[in-house]
Order: C-alpha cells, then sequence, then structure tokens
C-alpha cells in the first residue's frame, strides 16, 4: 500500500502539475470521454465532474479505458455531492465509494469536500490518502469570508491540497484570498480562488500568491463556475505558467470591465517585449474599493476606464499637466512608496495619429463631443497649435469644453457649410449595434475622419467618408497608440506597436462574427460585443442594440431646443 502512495505522492509534486485544471462535465461518460479525447493534447490536465453523470461508478470503466490510453494526463476525480454545491445525491459513504473506484481506475488525484470528510471515519480519509492525490476542498457559493477559521478546520484532516474557493463581491475579496494563500503556501499545497466576475484576478493572482494551479475552462460557454475565464486565456493571454512572486502587476480598472479589450492588447505587448508581468482586468464597483485594491495589490500600474477617469484624480499624488488641465486620468504609475501618479494618455491617442500624417499647428478640426475623450481630445489639439472647433449634442457642454480649451464652439447647422482639414467623432454614435452616423453626408466635408469608435472597426461614418473619398483614420489606433504610450510609461520600452494593433484587429475580427455570424441576419450583439461596448460608454448614454435599450440620437438633434449663442 505504501509504495503505491510514493507513486502517487511523485506523480502530484507542485512543479509536475501544469498550472491550468479543465474541469469537465457531461450527461453521460461517452460525451465526458469525447470531450477529454479532444481537449487531452492542449489540456493534460482535466477534473472529471463525475457529479454530474447519472450514474458515475458504471462510467468509471470507460474512463479508466481513456487514462491507460493517455497516460501523459493527470486527472481529478470529484464527485460533489448536492448539499455542498454539486450534483451527487448519494451520502457521504456512496461518494467515498465513488472516489475509491476512481483511484482504482487511475485517477491521480480526488476531490473531497471538508463537509464530507467531517462526516467520515478519519480513518476512511486516510485510506483515501493512501491510494490516491486528495484534494480537500471548500467552496462558499455567497462571500469571501473566515478563510483562517475555515482552513483551521481543513487541517486537521490529511490531505495532499488544501483547496478553498469563494465567491468575491468586491475587489478586495482578491486581497483576501492572496493573503490567505501567501500565509499558508510555503507549508502546505494550497490551491485557492475566488469565483464570480470581481474574482477574475484572483485566478491569476492566486497562483501568483501561492496557489499549485487554478482552474479554466475548455472554452467560452463551457465554465463551470461563474467567473472562470477559459485554459487558453489563462495560458495565452495572462502566461499562467510564467507568473510567479517576481512577475509584476498592471491592470485596467472600471465598471464594466470583463469584455475590455486591454488586456489582450496590453498582455501581448508585455509578452513580445519579455517584461515579467500581468496585466488584468479590475471589476471595481467603486472607487474606494479599487482604491482599497491599489494599496495591497502590488500593482505598478493602471489604466482607468469609465466610470473613473475624473474620480481618480482626486486620489492621486500628483499627476502632469496635462491631466490636471484636463481633469481626468486615465494612467497610474504607483510608485514604489505606494503613492499614485497620474498620467492621460488619450491625448497622445488622438494627437499622434493625427501627427503621424499632417503638421497640427494651424490644422482647422471639427471635434464631435465634448465628454470624457472630446477633452482630452480638445486639450491636446489646442496643444499643438490647430484651429479647433467643437460641437456636441448639448451645445451647453461644447460652449464650456471651447472656452476652456481656447477652442470655437460652432452650431450643428453650421457644420455643413464648412470645411475642415480632419472631423473627429468623440461620440459614442456608431458603436456596438448602433448603425447611425452621428453627421450627414453633407456634413462631412473634411480630408480626414477620426472615427475614434473602435467597436466595429468600421463604422456607418467610416464607410460615409470612404464613399467620399476622405481618408479615414480608424479608432483602433487610438486605442492602440493610448495603450503604447502607458507601456512606455511603465516599462521605459518602445512599445510593440504592430503586435498590439495585430491581437486587437484578431479581437476585433472575432467580436465582429460573434456578433454577427451571417451578414444577412438581423445583427444583435454577443453579450461580449455588448460588454465591449458598454466599456466605453457610460450606463447613461449606452446606444440602441438590444432590447429595451435607448435609441441613440444623432449629434446636435438635442440643439434643436433652445439656441444657445456662442
Ligand atoms: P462620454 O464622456 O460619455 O461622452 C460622450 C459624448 O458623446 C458626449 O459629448 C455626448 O453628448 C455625446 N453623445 C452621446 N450619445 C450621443 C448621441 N446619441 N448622439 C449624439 N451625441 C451623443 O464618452 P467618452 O468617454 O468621451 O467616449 C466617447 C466615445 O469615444 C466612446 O463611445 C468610444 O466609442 C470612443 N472611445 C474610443 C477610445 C479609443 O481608444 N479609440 C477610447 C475611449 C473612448 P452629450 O453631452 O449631449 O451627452
Amino acid at each position: 500500500m505504501h509504495a503505491v502512495s510514493t507513486v502517487y505522492a511523485s506523480r502530484i509534486q507542485r512543479f509536475r502539475l501544469p498550472r491550468v485544471c479543465v474541469p469537465l462535465v457531461g450527461e453521460d461518460p461517452a460525451a465526458m470521454l469525447e470531450r477529454a479525447e479532444s481537449l487531452v493534447r492542449d489540456n493534460p490536465f482535466m477534473e472529471f465532474r463525475l457529479d454530474y453523470l447519472s450514474n458515475p461508478v458504471g462510467g468509471l470503466a470507460k474512463l479508466k479505458h481513456f487514462l491507460d490510453l493517455h497516460p501523459e494526463a493527470t486527472a481529478i476525480a470529484t464527485c460533489r455531492r448536492a448539499v455542498n454545491g454539486g450534483k451527487f445525491r448519494g451520502s457521504a459513504a456512496a461518494q467515498l465509494e465513488i472516489l475509491t473506484k476512481a483511484a482504482a481506475a487511475g485517477f491521480q488525484l480526488v476531490d473531497i469536500e471538508l463537509q464530507s470528510a467531517e462526516i467520515l471515519k478519519r480513518t476512511d480519509l486516510a485510506e483515501l490518502k493512501d491510494k490516491v492525490g486528495v484534494i480537500l476542498s471548500f467552496h462558499d457559493f455567497k462571500a469571501t469570508r473566515k478563510l483562517e477559521e475555515t482552513f483551521a478546520g481543513m487541517k486537521q484532516y490529511p490531505a495532499d491540497f488544501y483547496k478553498v474557493v469563494s465567491t468575491a463581491t468586491t475587489l478586495y475579496d482578491n486581497v483576501q484570498m492572496m493573503k490567505f494563500l501567501q500565509a499558508h503556501s510555503a507549508q502546505f499545497e494550497m490551491v485557492g480562488l475566488s469565483m464570480g466576475e470581481q474574482g477574475i484576478i484572483s485566478r491569476i493572482l492566486g497562483v501568483r500568491a501561492g496557489s499549485v494551479f487554478t482552474f479554466g475552462a475548455a472554452t467560452r460557454g463551457e465554465e463551470t463556475a461563474p467567473g472562470q475565464v477559459t485554459a487558453s486565456e489563462l495560458r495565452d493571454t495572462y502566461r499562467i505558467e510564467m507568473v510567479d512572486a517576481a512577475t509584476q502587476v498592471y491592470g485596467v480598472a472600471g465598471d464594466p470591465i470583463a469584455h475590455s479589450l486591454s488586456p489582450i492588447m496590453m498582455n501581448a505587448a508585455f509578452r513580445r517585449e519579455t517584461v515579467n508581468a500581468v496585466y488584468l482586468a479590475l471589476h471595481a464597483k467603486t472607487l474606494k474599493d479599487l482604491m482599497a485594491c491599489v494599496h495591497e495589490i502590488p500593482l505598478r500600474g493602471l489604466s482607468i476606464t469609465m466610470p473613473y477617469k475624473q474620480d481618480i484624480v482626486s486620489a492621486l499624488s500628483n499627476s502632469d499637466p496635462l491631466t490636471r488641465q484636463i481633469g481626468a486620468c486615465n494612467t497610474v504609475v504607483r510608485g514604489q512608496d505606494g503613492r499614485l501618479f497620474g498620467f492621460n494618455t488619450d491625448v497622445a491617442g488622438v494627437v499622434t495619429p493625427l501627427q503621424q500624417r499632417m503638421t497640427l499647428a494651424g490644422a482647422k478640426i471639427l471635434l464631435l463631443g465634448a465628454g470624457g475623450v472630446a477633452r482630452a481630445a480638445a486639450f491636446g489639439l489646442k496643444d499643438r497649435g490647430a484651429e479647433l472647433f467643437i460641437t456636441n449634442r448639448t451645445p451647453e457642454k461644447a460652449q464650456t469644453l471651447a472656452r476652456q480649451a481656447k477652442a470655437k464652439y460652432i452650431k450643428r447647422t453650421d457644420v455643413a457649410k464648412s470645411n475642415f482639414d480632419v472631423i473627429i467623432n468623440a461620440t459614442p454614435v456608431g458603436m456596438g449595434a448602433n448603425r447611425q452616423a452621428p453627421l450627414d453626408e453633407k456634413e462631412l466635408n473634411t480630408r480626414y475622419l477620426f472615427d475614434l469608435v473602435y467597436v466595429p472597426a468600421e463604422t456607418k461614418l467610416m464607410k460615409m467618408a470612404r464613399a467620399k473619398n476622405i481618408e479615414v483614420i480608424p479608432g483602433l489606433e487610438m486605442f492602440v497608440q493610448q495603450g503604447a504610450r502607458q507601456f512606455e510609461i511603465w516599462t521605459g520600452k518602445p512599445a510593440p506597436l504592430a503586435e498590439m494593433t495585430f491581437v486587437v484587429n484578431k479581437a476585433l475580427e472575432r467580436l465582429a462574427q460573434q456578433a454577427s455570424p451571417h451578414e444577412e441576419e438581423p445583427r444583435v450583439p454577443s453579450p461580449a460585443a455588448r460588454a465591449v461596448q458598454a466599456d466605453f460608454s457610460p450606463r447613461s448614454q449606452r446606444v440602441a442594440g438590444s432590447a429595451g435599450e435607448k435609441k441613440a440620437k444623432p449629434v446636435g438633434r438635442k440643439a434643436a431646443k433652445p439656441a444657445v449663442k456662442r
């Protein structure tokens, strides 16, 4: 018996396990095996959820055959009881019997809940541990609380791995999980993460804090827990296999944030430039929660997006003059002493693509919109000597911005009568499923059109401009340039622009396919596409796209109300 346990011990050493385990569910063993066969090459570490099978014991013979055929696979057998959040309706004793048979079938690891261990005899668990590697697990499906207390109870039982899974309801819950893992991972083989969308970062930071492995879904749509990202994202985007205590942490903070393209772009840049860093999406429901995390997570830098670009300014120790002038910050650097410094790279995002094409001094530019991005554009363009005109759906806001940036306000009705070198769309009109344009064709009298909208990659306004032989600058260029500047501020290295552009383009193509797989079908955006569009639009101004959302109005329609003079 002991010879066997030595074999298992050597097979489950921390350094031998891949960092990502893919959970597999299936109603019958055939379906589960088919999935396992298709995944094993890229995902040799799998968890078989036997509790999803109507007859777990009956399925083990087939699973044994699979494990015999694939000695390269490391397999966990889990038969979670329904009372503990699984689907198995049998007793703890029946669960133990299934897990014992799974060990005999060749599973190297079995997962058993603390609650079952508490019901079983101590000798039962010890005997199981002699046969197979045991993961003693505890899941909290509601919150992240009493981690130490729970673990104190778990330690009473012998196990090879202690797995604690909580639910994050705030960003700070991730900090709690990290601290917990850091406190125990030197002494015990720990596995820890927080479920839920707010806990996504714990899946990467947990490993950094000492979790031996984490879980990743086989594909999108095959998640077995809320907030699970795919195994390929964990490996390819977040490079989880190389994340360690020395890995620097960066992130983009906002609400919503789940489908921001920034992690894809920035992680690709870090990979390309071989910077030992990871860039995460931080879903902060409040600025207070975000700030608590910023002080506890060893974040080196942050991208700030909606709705915190303005509010973060008061939390900064210092910022560059343009950030102070604009009153909005999209880039934070955290000093060694924890102090925060702010920059605004949206300015470079707008100005750089234009400067690559023309001299801005004296260029006649029309800016549509007076929101956050328009503010960055206005101050940046005026700073470079452009002759700037601003119009907006709410004229008063355009007038205020024009006054502050020393630009000129232009009435919407006067736009068609004028000629410009550049027209910049800094409104959300045309974004996502919104197929409108913020200007009419007769108003597009310009040499260049710069549409800051970049989802979709080609907007109606851009199509209208191309039809008039106007040179189009896509919003993607702004997205990449503002990110490139952030990369340079954080790392001091030149940003790999081609790589960043390539991965964002690919992601946009994927989104376009998801949003509209067949041209002839009505364009209903996928949840991912909707979330991306939401990322860049405050809740009050989300554009039309799905049932119940307000229809977007083109720029200037509101101006028909009281005529405000310049
Ligand atoms: P914001 O602060 O909410 O400002 C939105 C502006 O658009 C406001 O001036 C608003 O006018 C106007 N607007 C909103 N809905 C409109 C409609 N239906 N018709 C006419 N005007 C409308 O947003 P923001 O942060 O400045 O972002 C603006 C857009 O820039 C985003 O939607 C996004 O597409 C794009 N963006 C691009 C990048 C990039 O990297 N390429 C980055 C960030 C943002 P009112 O004053 O009347 O409300």
